[in-house]
């Protein structure tokens, strides 16, 4: 903050960057000369909800209320009130009673709210976001993380942003959507290490290791692994004790089991939680991973038995990550000790908690795109309203603005050319997605554009004459040829598209918000410039190739991807019947009805 700041505003700024230090400010204002005492014990009783013992933060909740009741004008005093309702949200779920927080904040919502700055809004998404969390709905607590994230971004100050972002790539990674989490983690560290936020680095740093490691980038998690090495010393016990797990994590993804070990052995004893948690999960399977990288294959395989039956005999774990990736070091382990049959049994157990969080993975993608999207709107329908006499080219380039942001976080998703760890969701060969994610994300898809009332394009297309590449040139040639057709693809689409390799030498592009003789467009550069393409392998210059294509349109040709997919196949049976090297939109009497 600028030191010409007015003192409050600084308290509000400091809030969410450095609580203590706003805390300790707010009770010097509340007796300085020329400060309102009210809003400076509503600042007090922020910091003491969330760092004083309880008692304590009670009674200032309750000054604040005395003051605040007592403010002119009525508007001021109404205010103020409704700040002391969120804090005493926070204060329930403080005292472990979540659901009267959860009813607390389902009232203020009820209520018809007065005008509000968008650090109060930041403050209750926020809140609302972690009880959402404590109650198990992963969803809604994404929802408000992304409305939190709106409104920090509008309060101009680091530390709300900061906050929501490292929560925002917390919660995405709960959720198992490993390319979001990378996005708002590393933004969160970026911003809390340039506002010297160190708790905030703390907890991306250590994300950020778990994600890294997830989408198999054992450097980016080595490196991480040293930052939170360098940012350690310094820490409270009980914080290095929780930063252990993926301190070690670091180590091992740098090849150095024997110091991860070392690690994990210094704080086994030190943990008192449940067995079943997070935490003791992600100690079992670390350890064991240590053992069988050293080559104790028996030992390992006895550590990660051991987590797993105290994790059942505490009620079992929800599916996670890490239960997912203890069930997978369970059947190396199992395979590493000629035991066949474990192995597997194990694997499938991997493989079904897997299969929820893909699911749930798909699910947060598409509420990112989607909130994004509603928030760009809603504030453009504000602003319009609010300020009529701007002009309406000020509201255009605040929209692309908008939609600039929106592009930039869809971007992330087309940069991943790494391959993910998981290869259900993504195809090796040419890094796109696949028809298992295509098949999660399109039902959102369809139901954002039908409320929005806008078209969407399918298009399927498909190689022209591709096995006699193969049969001429050879597989490798073929494979060349997928790769070098999926990137340009993914060049010529726009970040918002969704492609993937269908199978084959098929592939689909769902656009959003096109119509179809827009795609159609689209895909006609597409062929010009494939068809331009001259590829070599080695020193042998590859014949030219082509493609065809059939597009059909959303809602008019069907309201699922199956029904969609069954028109544009018919298309691009048509353009092959007619030659290949052409692009078929369904036929005009081929529209079904709508009802
Ligand atoms: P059309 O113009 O009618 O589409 O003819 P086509 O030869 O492209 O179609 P067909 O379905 O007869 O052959 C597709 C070929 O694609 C057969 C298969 O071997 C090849 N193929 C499928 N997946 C891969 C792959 O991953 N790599 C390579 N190199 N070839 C593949
Ligand atoms: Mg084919
Ligand atoms: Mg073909």
């Amino acid at each position: 903050m600028a030191e010409t700041a007015e003192p409050l505003q600084q308290a509000w700024a400091l809030s969410y960057q450095d609580a203590t230090a706003s805390l300790a400010l707010a009770r010097t204002l509340r007796v300085t000369e020329g400060i309102d005492p009210a809003e400076a014990q509503l600042l007090v009783a922020l910091g003491a909800v969330r760092l004083v013992p309880v008692l304590e933060a009670r009674h200032e909740l309750e000054q604040a209320r005395r003051l605040c009741a007592a403010a002119q004008p009525h508007s001021r005093a109404e205010w103020g009130q409704a700040l002391c309702d969120e804090f005493e949200a926070m204060l329930h779920r403080r005292e472990g009673d979540v659901e009267g927080s959860a009813r607390l904040q389902a009232e203020a919502d009820a209520r018809p709210a007065g005008p509000r700055s968008a650090m109060d809004r930041f403050i209750a998404q926020n809140s609302r976001a972690i009880t959402t969390k404590l109650l198990g709905r992963a969803e809604d607590s994404l929802r408000h993380l992304h409305a939190a994230l709106d409104a920090a971004q509008q309060t101009g100050w680091p530390g709300p942003v900061i906050s929501a972002c490292v929560n925002l790539g917390d919660r995405h990674h709960d959720l198992y959507n490993l390319e979001d989490a990378r996005q708002f983690s590393l933004q969160g560290l970026n911003a809390a290490t340039a506002a010297g936020a160190k708790l905030a680095q703390l907890v991306a740093t250590c994300n950020l290791i778990y994600i890294h490691h997830a989408l198999g980038e054992q450097r980016e998690a080595h490196a991480m692994g040293l930052n939170l090495a360098a940012l350690l010393p310094g820490e409270t016990s009980e914080q290095v004790l929780d930063m252990t797990p993926p301190l070690a994590l670091g180590w091992m993804a740098g090849a150095d089991p024997v110091r991860a070990e070392q690690l994990l052995r210094d704080v086994q004893h030190a943990n008192v939680r449940e067995p079943a948690s997070q935490w003791s999960l992600a100690w079992g399977w670390q350890m064991a991973r240590c053992c069988l990288m050293q080559g104790r294959t028996d030992e390992g395989l006895a550590v990660a038995q051991q987590a797993l039956q105290a994790s059942e005999a505490a009620g079992g774990a929800k599916p996670c990550y890490d239960l997912m990736v203890l069930h997978r070091t369970l059947s190396d382990a199992a395979e590493q000790t000629a035991q066949p049959d474990l192995a597997l049994k194990h694997l499938r157990e991997a493989h079904a908690v897997y299969e929820q969080l893909v699911g749930r993975s798909a699910r947060a993608r598409y509420i990112a795109l989607d909130v994004t999207h509603q928030l760009a709107q809603a504030r453009h329908e504000r602003d319009v309203a609010v300020d009529g006499r701007r002009s309406v080219e000020h509201d255009r380039q605040r929209l692309s603005e908008l939609n600039a942001a929106l592009q930039a976080q869809m971007a992330e998703t087309q940069r991943l050319h790494e391959q993910l760890r998981e290869q259900a969701l993504r195809d090796p060969l040419t890094g796109l997605h696949n028809r298992r994610y295509l098949f999660e994300l399109a039902p959102g898809l369809l139901e954002q554009a039908r409320r929005q009332q806008q078209a969407l394009s399918v298009v399927l297309l498909d190689l022209d004459h591709f096995k006699l590449l193969n049969d001429t040139c050879g597989h490798a040639a073929g494979d060349l040829v997928l790769q070098r057709f999926a990137t340009l693809l993914a060049e010529t689409l726009r970040r918002s598209d969704v492609i993937c390799r269908h199978g084959g030498e098929e592939f689909v592009a769902l656009m959003p918000n096109t119509q179809a003789d827009e795609a159609e467009a689209v895909m006609q550069r597409l062929l010009e410039t494939f068809s331009a393409l001259q590829l070599e392998l080695g020193r042998r210059r590859l014949p030219r190739g082509t493609f065809s294509a059939g597009i059909a349109l959303f809602p008019g040709h069907g309201s699922t991807l199956e029904q969609l997919l069954s028109r544009a196949d018919r298309a691009l049976y048509a353009a092959k019947h007619q030659g290949r090297a052409r692009i078929e939109l369904v036929p005009r009497s081929d529209f079904t009805s709508l009802s």
